[in-house]
């Protein structure tokens, strides 16, 4: 997630396209897409579907490949049709029939990929991404509510590649022609930037918040690091609802402070993909949920003894246990 997340901090126009490339380990099913994107063309012709306008089309130029399509056929408004896959299919067997010694090698790759392409290919775009390392945070959005435009009113704005990414997420086939694999990378770095903000708009409805019933029950979002909470389990939260402005908290609602995630892979996560809203109107929801206030409160000592009201840094922290029991009365007014 760090290298999609960190992608999502860039400006489309600046570093999108200098974006590091996302790290391996099936991370991305761009790859795999990619490496399989011959077999698909040959087996069946792009699905037809509805006319791609030509705010779609890609700005970065496709580097050639085997599967792109040939030089100088202009990239139309329309989905790259059988024309286009045949020449691709062409090209391709030009090149197989090139590279006809290494055939026996080639096949045993694609044997690899099938099997790796399969894996992936059996899970939905969202169960694959929400069942990545690092991304336990997120639940599954319905498809149902991301088919739904009213949901997703004003999102195309903070998305490049909108369309592409959209497609990606309710796993609607886009022919490999229309673009490469690094092209497939930055439509899947948005997709992932789309699916968060969609979340943070799923979390909060009542559907949303079943699911984020369930991860907090299975404590999936960790526990409380500090001693008088003992082990209380915690919800994320933004400190901002615009994406890129802040990496995700974790609020504890018995001491009612925030913390950074304990895993790296987490701290990368950008917080507007929770929100400033969810926790609390969650508990608001479950308020069985909300947990009895622990007065304990650490009392520094030296040498066993308090330490004297005159000193520094008692003097320096004397707001904080004023401010501990503001809270604490806030809590109790709830
Ligand atoms: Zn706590």
């Amino acid at each position: 997630m760090e290298s999609a997340v960190n992608a999502g901090y860039l400006s489309p126009m600046s570093g999108y396209s200098a974006v590091p490339s996302v790290d391996g380990g099936g991370r991305t099913r761009a790859a795999a897409r990619g490496r399989r994107a011959a077999e698909a063309l040959a087996a069946s012709p792009p699905v037809a579907a509805t006319p791609r306008s030509p705010t779609r089309a890609l700005t970065t130029a496709p580097t050639p490949s085997v599967v792109s399509a040939a030089p100088g056929d202009e990239r139309s408004p329309g989905r790259a049709g059988p024309t286009a896959a045949a020449s691709a299919r062409d090209t391709r067997m030009d090149v197989a029939d090139s590279e006809e010694p290494d055939v026996d090698i080639n096949e045993d790759d694609e044997d690899e990929d099938a099997s790796d392409s399969d894996a992936s290919n059996d899970l939905s775009w969202i169960s694959w991404f929400c069942s990545l390392n690092g991304n336990e945070f997120f639940c599954e959005v319905d498809e149902d509510f991301i088919q739904d435009d009213f949901n997703l009113t004003g999102l195309s704005s903070q998305v490049t590649y909108y369309e592409y990414a959209l497609d990606m997420i309710l796993d609607v086939d886009v022919p490999d022609t229309e673009m490469d694999e690094r092209q497939h990378e930055l439509v899947e770095l948005s997709a992932e930037c789309l699916y968060g903000l969609i979340h943070a708009r799923y979390i909060l409805t009542n559907r949303g918040l079943h699911d984020m019933l369930e991860k907090f029950n299975n404590v999936d979002f960790g526990r409380c690091p500090r001693v008088y909470c003992s082990g209380q389990p915690v919800l994320p939260v933004g400190q901002s609802d615009v994406p890129r402005h802040s990496t995700v908290k974790l609020f504890c609602p018995r001491c009612w402070d925030i913390y950074f995630p304990r895993s790296v892979a987490h701290s990368h996560l950008d917080g507007a993909y929770w929100g400033t809203t969810f926790p609390h109107l969650f508990l608001h929801t479950y308020p069985e949920l909300v947990p009895e206030r622990n007065p304990e409160r650490y009392v520094p000592r030296i040498f066993g003894f308090k330490i004297s009201d005159k000193s520094k840094q008692v003097q320096r922290n004397s707001g904080l246990s004023r401010r501990g029991d503001a809270r604490g009365e806030d809590m109790d007014a709830r």
